[in-house]
């Protein structure tokens, strides 16, 4: 299979035997659309003008809020914050008077999108069809795609909606198989460390040592379930 700008990362993090690999290559695009965002493009026009129309959602806010950059990104919400006060804000309804659900529809769309997300989404779709042919035709990548530590819940729904359309009714079933294999192999060992971590709390297991993974259990399963940030 010819390499391109999306083979090569999704190799990659199936290469890393730790964590869900689509999460790895989804925090990876996270932090670079950040440092996009915080960083010289934050004075582009075109970009200013696509931030202030998105704006961010809390999880991107709160990275925003941690970087070195706090001038830049008073800025960034400055114009995105009289942006919102403009045009984000509803008005009456009909005939002016003020409607509920309208109201509440135009609040959401504001509330809702974000730029950061949507530029990772844009990139992410990228992976999921360059990795559903990947799997569809390379024996190595398959291969590769089983050794994976676990998919995670998230990226599990996410492959398998893509893979409904993009794979043959036959090659579905079988990516099902080895996909939904892959979560249910960890969900089991996740399983068996949170029931150990809580029974360490009976008193005839005090003292008893426990693995990192034992005492890491609540958070491993909250990443399995719902995606992990997995720092570089
Ligand atoms: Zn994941
Ligand atoms: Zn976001």
């Amino acid at each position: 299979m010819r390499e391109n700008i999306y083979t090569i990362p999704i190799n990659e993090a199936f290469e890393n035997p730790c964590g869900c690999p689509l999460c790895r290559l989804e925090s990876k695009l996270s932090r670079d659309a950040l440092e996009y965002v915080m960083g010289a493009a934050m004075m582009e026009p075109d970009v200013r003008l696509e931030t202030n129309r998105l704006g961010f959602c809390r999880a991107h806010l709160d990275e925003m809020l941690g970087m070195k950059n706090r001038l830049g990104l008073s800025l960034i919400l400055q114009t995105h914050l009289e942006e919102v006060r403009k045009k984000g804000l509803p008005k009456g309804g009909l005939l002016g008077k003020p409607d509920c659900a309208s109201a509440a529809k135009q609040l959401r769309k504001t509330e809702e999108s974000c730029f950061v997300c949507r530029r990772v989404n844009e990139f992410m779709e990228h992976y999921y069809s360059n990795l559903l042919h990947m799997w569809e035709e390379s024996d190595e990548f398959r291969r590769k795609f089983d050794g994976a530590e676990y998919i995670c819940l998230h990226h599990l729904t996410e492959l398998l909606e893509r893979g409904a359309s993009a794979l043959g009714k036959k090659r579905q079933a079988e990516f099902t198989e080895h996909a939904v294999a892959l979560a249910a192999a960890h969900f089991d060992r996740l399983q068996a460390d949170v029931d150990t971590f809580c029974k360490s709390f009976e008193y005839q297991n005090a003292g008893k040592p426990m693995t990192e993974g034992e005492k890491r259990a609540a958070e491993r399963i909250a990443d399995a379930l719902t995606g992990a940030v997995i720092e570089a």
